[in-house]
């Protein structure tokens, strides 16, 4: 048998890089910035971050369904391998995306969602001056370990409800950082199958809802704005007996991820 392959780098990598791009110190726990995505930010600074979490949506996707992913490299430049942290669920990942944190230090280290107490992102721009927002469907983890934090939730029923609030928050154009969050991919992957009719449409669903959004910015931040836009799911996944998806074991099919990067 083959030995498994993981990602070189951590997504604890990702946190500083993106307090960096936006001219604020990285929380206190960091660890140091993912040397790729520093770079892009130094060759191509920018004002704006706005980052589209789509849950679940597993590397190996990228290597087999390629021909999906045309709304999103038309709009990157950055492809950043990366390995997710253990035990590879939701809150325990973003938990680390978003912390720069490993799990031990954040706290979540099951499927629980507790609002997180260490320095985060969100409390790095706070204190550097900046707005960011959180965009995400009611009860998911996105909308909970973050709370707390004197800034701007946009809670939502649906994934469609999240997409077009987040557009509208470019038109306003208040916030330094947007973060919206979609969890369609991983709900029908757990419910049918990873590479089932349902997941699929999902997957093609999260593609046209970044498409959409970096179609957005360009329409209303060019000229004004430079934005790092990002692509980032939080683990992937795997097909378990019977058809259905599961994930949240260490194996390459959970842990490894690629986040797409650019500047519009
Ligand atoms: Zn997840």
């Amino acid at each position: 048998m083959n030995d498994p392959v993981y990602n070189q780098y951590s997504m604890d990598s990702v946190c500083a890089a993106l307090a960096l791009a936006l001219g604020a110190e990285p929380p206190g726990e960091a660890a140091p910035a993912n040397p790729l995505l520093l770079d892009l930010v130094k060759r191509e600074p920018v004002d704006r971050v706005v980052m589209y979490n789509p849950d679940a949506v597993a590397l190996w996707l990228y290597q087999k369904y390629t021909p999906y992913y045309r709304g999103v490299v038309r709009h990157t430049c950055l492809t950043l391998p990366l390995a997710a942290v253990m035990p590879s669920v939701t809150p325990v990942c973003f938990g680390t995306m978003y912390t720069g944190a490993q799990p031990e230090v954040h706290g979540i280290r099951r499927y629980e969602k507790p609002v997180i107490r260490i320095d985060t992102l969100f409390d790095a721009l706070l204190r550097a001056g900046k707005k960011p927002a959180i965009v995400a469907e009611k009860d998911c983890s996105l909308s909970m370990i973050f709370k707390e934090r004197d800034m701007d939730y946009f809670i939502l029923p649906t994934v469609e409800e999240c997409n077009e609030k987040t557009l509208e928050l470019i038109e306003r154009d208040e916030y330094d950082f947007i973060l919206d969050y979609n969890g369609n991919y991983d709900a029908a992957m757990h419910r049918h199958a990873p590479e089932g009719k349902e997941a699929l449409a999902a997957l093609a669903a999260n593609v046209a809802a970044f498409d959409a959004l970096a179609d957005k910015i360009g329409a209303c931040w060019r000229g004004k704005h430079r934005t790092l836009l990002g692509f980032a799911p939080d683990h992937g996944c795997h097909e378990i007996d019977g058809g259905l998806g599961s994930h949240g074991i260490d194996m390459p099919e959970d842990l490894n991820v690629l986040h797409f990067y650019g500047v519009v």
